[in-house]
């Protein structure tokens, strides 16, 4: 069983619905809050902290603008939260900070049991508060399981049946900053540029650090201090959607060169920012690794992690390692191909067999695209399908390959 989650942006409409709305996200806050407290009047005391099912018998009655299922599903969140800090603790994080704030408004959690959809429409009871309609604008995917309210939009998590899907072939991926992906069957590879998405978390952490910097010499929760949070906000979400809809874009060019593949990836890991330089390291850690590995799960037969140490460093055809930029040469044999090539046919043969043998073959045909919807027409073609018309031969790398 998988599970998908679907956000719809939405704010209340009328003023019944501000208020039904409000009132039950300050009733959360609420108990939230007197959980928190009573959290801390008990550890303080050295008590034992209660049962799941305790505080849900304490609660009867106490916060009626909230429904019962609502109340339990949140007291359930805290416990939670309770209990991994706990355990953190206990393995020697001493940094981890059982809940401790005492909020104004909170997210308001449904069961499948409180929120109904009768007739296109969402309804979700409040309890003394009210009930909220919302008209839903998609059909869901699976079995609705739990309804979120959160501020500015509703989140619906379904259930998804797990179809099988059968193997075709078996590609390997390398992801990175300059090229986002690089995927090969071992015939062909395809490379999926990424100088969008660097771009956009570039723009996003210079737009931040002026952000803040401003922010900095005004009063906290002045007026001009509550503006520039408005804006960082705005410039967050507006970058956070490009980058969403950069990597599905991605990952479908991947998905429509080699479909039903199992994927064997490199398996991302930040030590790299220790080693390499301030800006660098930026790039890296903001590489949106994690995601792409989530879409391409779903989008295609499987995606499995790999170790990729080495990958990008190993000529495939004699087994040398060789450092190289973005066009990989090796000193032994004289093999010449893009970097990213060279990782993915490593982190394919990582996957396959385990270890990095030598006596392999480069793929010939390396095609570069853009992670577009629609294929743009390259010098010299005349449009078609965008493989063919963006296909370059290895002998002539695309001038952004050479560029660094
Ligand atoms: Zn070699």
């Amino acid at each position: 069983m998988s599970y998908r989650t679907i956000e719809i942006h939405r704010m209340p409409r009328t003023a019944t619905e501000w208020h039904t709305f409000t009132a039950s996200r300050k009733e959360a806050a609420r108990l939230w809050s007197d959980l928190v407290e009573r959290h801390h009047r008990l550890r303080r005391l050295h008590l034992k902290w209660p049962s799941k099912s305790r505080w849900a018998r304490w609660c009867k009655g106490r916060y009626p603008g909230l429904s019962a299922q609502s109340t339990q599903q949140i007291i359930g969140e805290f416990c939670e939260a309770v209990n991994s800090t706990r355990q953190l603790r206990k393995n020697g994080h001493k940094e981890a900070r059982y809940p401790w704030k005492r909020l104004r408004y909170r997210d308001v959690v449904y069961t499948n049991q409180d929120a109904r959809l009768r007739d296109g429409k969402l309804i979700l009871p409040h309890g003394a508060s009210g009930t909220l309609r919302i008209s839903m604008p998609v059909a869901l995917p699976g079995r609705l399981m739990e309804v979120r309210i959160s501020m500015a939009a509703v989140r619906l998590i379904c259930e998804i049946p797990d179809a099988p899907r059968p193997q075709k072939i078996v590609i390997g991926v390398d992801l990175g900053v300059n090229t986002l992906i690089a995927a090969t069957d071992g015939e062909k590879a395809i490379l999926v540029s990424g100088r969008g998405a660097k771009a956009t978390v570039q723009y996003r952490n210079k737009r931040l650090a002026s952000c803040s910097h401003a922010q900095s010499a005004k009063t906290k929760g002045s007026r001009q201090w509550k503006r520039l949070q408005k804006r960082k906000a705005r410039m967050l979400a507006k970058t956070h959607c490009r980058m969403r809809d950069l990597t599905h874009k991605a990952t479908r060019k991947v998905v429509e060169a080699f479909p039903d593949a199992t994927c064997f990836v490199g398996k991302p890991f930040n030590d790299a920012a220790h080693t390499i330089g301030r800006r660098q390291a930026q790039q890296v850690s903001s590489a949106c690794n994690r995601q792409i590995i989530g879409q391409l799960d779903y989008k295609t037969a499987g995606a499995i992690e790999v170790d990729e140490h080495y990958t990008s460093q190993t000529c495939p055809v004699c087994g040398e390692r060789n450092k190289g930029r973005r066009i990989y040469r090796c000193r032994r044999c004289g093999q010449t191909a893009p970097r990213d090539v060279i990782g993915s046919v490593n982190i394919l043969a990582v996957g396959q067999h385990h270890s990095l043998i030598p006596g392999r073959s480069v793929p010939n045909a390396v095609i570069c695209v853009h992670p577009v919807k629609y294929p743009g027409l390259s010098p010299g073609s005349s449009g078609g399908h965008p493989a063919s018309s963006l296909g370059l031969s290895q002998e002539a790398p695309p001038r952004s390959l050479l560029s660094d």
